[in-house]
């Protein structure tokens, strides 16, 4: 039996260029990782069979992400794909946390230790990346700069660490439904092409909370707030209650909101918690470690 524990990410920046012929987007996606964990357990088993266990709306079929990754080492490696996975799901579902992808990850890192089919680090992103672009990132963790659609991955130094408290939503929002809300909100204006900000660069360097607030950026945002006009309200709460940064993660709608310190994460959390913004209230550092076995 083998568990692997990997955490979510938040976007620091996420720049969206115009749609490309494929439908894609190029984005320029600073991907941070935070304490926020999912485990999976990879156990012998006759066949393929996935348990979930946490909120609802995890699919237990082969179109479960983890499963696909089973699926997908098993025939790389040549080893027939028999192994439970159960998943303990802490990151939110469809919340712009990248849960799915993150449990696409520890499936590989957990079937590769269970069947010690000793498979390369560059060989996994590989795999990863044919998942889904923000596989790659769950592996690797810390912070790291992702071109193209996400998977060209490069680390950054990150100096020291950065206290959050992140809003968890009733129910999620469809990645592929932002990103068609976003193209239909600039339909008709000039999409830049997104380049990293040296801001952000800057204040990653420096290790400066009120920077690296300052400089967060997502593009997907107008998008999400137009499908959950309640999330202005939720970011605003947090403003108001002091924190230097706020947007949201990913497609959203999770609220990623940014403390001073520890300590100022630990009130900001608290104050959170007294609204009626949030389904749950969660405090969390990062950056941390990708996909370990533990
Ligand atoms: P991202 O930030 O990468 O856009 P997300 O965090 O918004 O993704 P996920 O939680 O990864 O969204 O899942 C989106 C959908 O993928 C879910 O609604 C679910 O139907 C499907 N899915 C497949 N496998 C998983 C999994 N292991 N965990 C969660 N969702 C999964």
């Amino acid at each position: 039996m083998t568990t692997v524990r990997v955490p979510a990410k938040v976007n620091l920046q996420l720049g969206v260029g115009p749609v490309r012929d494929d439908g894609y987007h190029d984005l320029v996606n600073v991907f941070h990782a935070v304490s926020l964990f999912d485990e999976v357990t990879a156990t012998p088993a006759p066949t393929l069979t996935i348990t979930v266990e946490g909120p609802a709306g995890v699919p237990t079929g082969p179109d479960n992400l983890a499963a696909r990754a089973a699926l997908l080492l098993a025939s790389h490696a040549g080893v027939e794909p028999r192994v439970a996975l159960h998943i303990r799901k802490d990151i939110p579902v469809a919340g712009g946390m990248a849960g799915g992808s993150a449990d696409a990850a520890a499936a590989l890192v957990a079937c590769d230790a269970l069947w010690e089919t000793g498979l390369s680090r560059e060989t996994l992103l590989g795999l990863g990346a044919r998942i889904g672009s923000d596989v790659p990132f769950a592996l690797l963790g810390g912070t790291a700069v992702g071109l193209g659609r996400g998977e060209r991955l490069t680390s950054l130094e990150a100096a020291g660490e950065f206290h959050w408290v992140f809003g968890y939503a009733d129910g999620g929002l469809s990645t592929p439904a932002v990103y068609a809300e976003c193209d239909r909100l600039r339909a008709h204006e000039p999409v830049p092409w997104p380049v990293v900000s040296d801001d952000l660069m800057a204040a990653l360097k420096t290790g400066d909370p009120v920077a690296l607030g300052r400089a967060l950026q997502n593009d997907l945002q107008p998008a999400a707030l137009s499908l959950r006009p309640s999330l202005a309200a939720a970011l605003e709460a947090g403003t108001a209650a002091g924190a230097v940064g706020a947007l949201v993660s990913g497609s959203g709608p999770t609220c990623a909101f940014l403390a001073s310190s520890a300590s100022h994460a630990s009130s900001l959390a608290s104050a959170l918690s007294d609204t009626a913004h949030f389904a749950s209230v969660r405090q969390a550092r990062g950056p941390v470690l990708g996909a370990v076995v533990v």
